[in-house]
């Protein structure tokens, strides 16, 4: 097998599932008073200083939820609970992930109003933001890294521009497409919220966490037995917490070397794309080496991805979020209608080798022989 859709989720690391199994026995509830509940405690805020260090963040800033998509919502549901009944106004970009974007979809029917900054020939601008931005706005709400092609957006200018313009608004970054692959420090990012997924990083599905400024105060959206400090209530998953804390000390002291690894494979990847005839490479040069977005024209993702897979070859057809609906992300970014239907998603781990690149550019070839002679 040749796993390429490492953006859609990740194999989880060894420590990751060692920590895991570890704690399906060791199977304490962290409320627990006794030593089974005091063990599982631990095990909880041990994986929370992990994660607060690696965001160069305090412990009592984070909080673990159930993954980025809660994340997500929490802040911006927060946020509007919080400002709603003075300010109505929401910035954000327009390439947002599903779990960003349909949330204010939802507040724009409860009568918010959400400016969706656009690039400019692919490009975000920090200024256009702050343009949108007036004493009305609450929250800024702007993805690190685009997860159909890999865009990385200027949040720190962002940010910073926006909060010069008006300093009570509330920044919001969703990095799960830059966590544990770029050195991400959330004071430097200038973000009162950050949101995070493990299974994106080597651990498991169903646990992420929202980073909140110590100092910013946004109203809870689960109630019950007060954990998470109160924030986020049901009890938490022990296992997965203390995989994802694993995971995230694994992957810590390596983003550099990495990011250059990577970064071999995605530049060998993408200049060959280039060589093979009717192709577009749709991600931007100084994007993310994690994800190379491409199209092959006149082939449909769907059939290609299925002929890669019947070689053992995983990709997604852009996102896998989108599931087969044509991307509004891609025509954002200005990919031509007869390359959008067309666009394959390779997305990389630091595990993957210029062989396996080779053998997905082999099938590619075979796949425009055989696929566009039966046209
Ligand atoms: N944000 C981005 C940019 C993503 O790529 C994804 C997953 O694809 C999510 C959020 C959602 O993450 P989760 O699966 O943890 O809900």
């Amino acid at each position: 097998m040749i796993y390429l859709d490492n953006a859609a989720t990740t194999e989880p690391c060894r420590e990751s599932a060692e920590s895991c199994a570890e704690f399906f026995t060791r199977f304490g509830n962290p409320s627990s008073l006794h030593a089974l509940g005091v063990d599982a405690a631990n095990a909880v805020s041990a994986a929370r200083k992990s994660v607060a260090a690696s965001l160069k963040a305090e412990e009592n800033e984070i909080y673990f939820t159930s993954c980025a998509t809660e994340s997500n919502n929490t802040a911006i549901f927060g946020a509007a609970r919080k400002f709603g009944k003075r300010k109505r106004t929401i910035v954000t970009s327009a390439v947002e992930h599903p779990s960003v974007s349909e949330p204010l979809k939802e507040l724009e029917k409860q009568g918010f109003n959400v400016i969706r900054i656009m690039p400019r020939d692919g490009v975000f601008y920090a200024e256009d933001f702050a343009a949108a931005v007036d004493d009305d706005t609450f929250l800024v709400t702007c993805m690190f890294c685009n997860n159909e092609l890999g865009t990385l957006l200027p949040v720190e200018q962002i940010f910073k521009a926006v909060k010069r313009k008006n300093k009570q608004l509330l920044t919001h970054c969703d990095i799960v497409q830059g966590y544990m692959k770029f050195p991400i420090k959330v004071k430097t990012l200038g973000a009162d919220m950050v949101s995070v997924s493990a299974h994106k990083v080597h651990a498991f599905k169903g646990i992420g966490a929202l980073y909140i400024n110590k100092s910013v105060h946004i109203p809870s959206l689960v109630y019950g037995g007060g954990q998470e400090r109160g924030f986020r209530s049901g009890t938490e998953s022990v296992p997965l917490i203390a995989a994802f804390g694993a995971a995230v000390d694994k992957l810590s002291p390596t983003i550099a070397e990495r990011a250059e690894k990577t970064a071999a494979v995605a530049g060998y990847l993408k200049a060959e794309i280039a060589r093979l005839p009717d192709s577009r490479v749709n991600s931007p040069e100084n994007g993310s080496p994690y994800i190379v977005s491409f199209s092959l024209k006149g082939l449909r993702s769907e059939i290609l991805l299925h002929f890669l897979e019947k070689r053992g070859i995983y990709v997604s057809s852009g996102s896998a979020c989108s599931k087969g609906k044509k991307s509004s992300v891609l025509t954002a970014f200005g990919v031509p209608d007869e390359y959008a239907d067309s666009t394959l998603r390779v997305s990389l781990s630091a595990e993957n080798t210029k062989a396996e690149i080779d053998e997905l550019l082999s099938a590619l070839k075979d796949a425009q022989k055989e696929l566009l002679k039966s046209n």
